[in-house]
């Protein structure tokens, strides 16, 4: 689960970091009378969508008086905001951050992922802060240093020290770190995040500290613990798709392709996106309905894949195990009848009851393409699409 800039920070201040004063406005009149409130003099409005590169796009944007405040904040909230993080039809403003703006003497980055091979959070820092940091990792790998955090003790006095010099940062400025750092570990340790990243980190021209932008995602598995976490979901960020199959118990994922994919099991679906790939198609979707998913888990799962516009054909790749293939035989033709099946529709059913499926999809006069195997489905799905 993503948040907002605004609510990453308060996080992170609850935790000790400095950050600068700010309000958050769902007008373009708040955000003018936001703009009073913080002193009248420079203030930088801010979109707050879950995707970031909002800089790029428009929407952050330095205002010099109330006029200045009043039409960014309208344009902003007029405009769909496209960045290079939301695709080319952008995404839709509601709430504005208004904010006190730093006088910048130079942008770091921090941020906490979980370190897959060493099995532990890792601290990344860069002097490189502001920009991409994919870019600086695949330009300048040696810019970016590395921590590793024992999740029992939590960033370490020594570990901060070492982070500051080797950002190259003076006596002071290590001291002024220090609540940032510490800050940004407890909260993705306590909170169970994925990602913590503070981008840009700025050390200020009167040698403060402060974090200037904030994102943070957290490990869905872990909400169920943390009331306060998941009380910070917009659910109006969310892919429609991906919001209904979480409240019908599937694992939904919306890609890019044409090819919407309906398959049991995670490996069986990943293998579906692989082969439609391999025969030079594009899977619209990962959809795993699980092993025990009921005709009605189907249907949905069918009418999620079925609402989004850019499906041109869909694969149906079942191996029944706990699933029985004439359950899904049931869910897809109370798909066909209830949602109208408008693209092709490619089937492969193999397991448990395989027969009775089979007989019952051929014998419902719906057409739909059967596949002897993967391969011949990937091939004939890939052609319809
Ligand atoms: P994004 O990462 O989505 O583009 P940021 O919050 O990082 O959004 O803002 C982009 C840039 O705008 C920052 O790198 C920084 O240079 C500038 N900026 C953001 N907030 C402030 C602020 N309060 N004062 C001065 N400059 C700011
Ligand atoms: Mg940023």
């Amino acid at each position: 689960m993503k948040i907002h800039e605004y609510q990453a920070k308060q996080l992170l201040k609850d935790a000790g970091v400095p950050i600068p004063t700010s309000l958050l406005a769902g007008s373009a009149d708040e955000a003018v009378a936001h703009f009073d409130a913080l002193g009248g003099g420079v203030a930088v409005v801010k979109a707050q969508v879950h995707a970031g590169g909002r800089g790029k796009g428009g929407g952050v944007k330095v205002v010099r008086s109330k006029q200045e405040c009043k039409s960014e904040a309208e344009r902003i909230l007029a405009n769909p905001l496209i960045t290079p993080q939301t695709g080319p039809e952008g995404v839709t403003v509601k709430k504005l951050l208004v904010e006190q703006a730093t006088d910048i003497a130079h942008e770091y980055y921090v941020a906490i992922v979980l370190d897959r091979a060493s099995q532990l959070p890792v601290l990344m820092a860069s002097t490189e802060g502001g920009m991409e940091i994919e870019e600086v990792a695949a330009k300048t790998p040696e810019k970016i240093i590395k921590t590793f955090i024992d999740p029992d003790r939590g960033l370490l006095p020594y570990q901060v020290r070492k982070i500051g010099y080797l950002l190259g940062l003076k006596n002071e400025q290590v001291k002024a770190a220090g609540p940032t750092l510490k800050g940004l570990a407890k909260v993705y340790l306590d909170k169970d995040c994925s990602l913590a990243e503070i981008n840009p980190w700025v050390r200020t021209a009167d040698g403060n500290m402060i974090a200037l932008d904030a994102k943070m995602n957290f490990d869905d598995n872990a909400l169920f613990r943390l009331k306060d976490i998941a009380e910070l979901r917009d659910e109006a960020e969310e892919d429609p798709g991906e919001l209904r199959a979480g409240q019908a118990g599937l694992s939904y994922v919306k890609l890019d392709g044409t090819i919407g994919c309906l398959v049991n099991g995670a490996g069986l679906a990943m293998s579906t996106m692989d082969i439609i790939k391999y025969h030079g198609g594009e899977p619209a979707n990962f959809l795993d309905v699980g092993g025990g998913a009921n005709a009605e888990q189907v249907t949905e799962a069918f009418r999620i894949i079925l609402s989004d516009p850019t499906v041109k054909a869909v694969l149906v790749n079942i191996f029944g195990g706990i699933m029985k293939c004439d359950t899904i035989a049931t869910a897809i033709m109370t798909a066909f009848k209830e949602v109208g099946v408008k693209v092709p529709l490619v089937c492969r059913l193999e397991g448990t009851n395989v027969e009775l499926g089979r007989k019952m999809l051929s014998e419902s006069g719906l057409p739909i393409i059967t596949a002897s195997d993967l391969t011949d489905a990937a091939k004939r799905v890939v052609e319809a699409a």
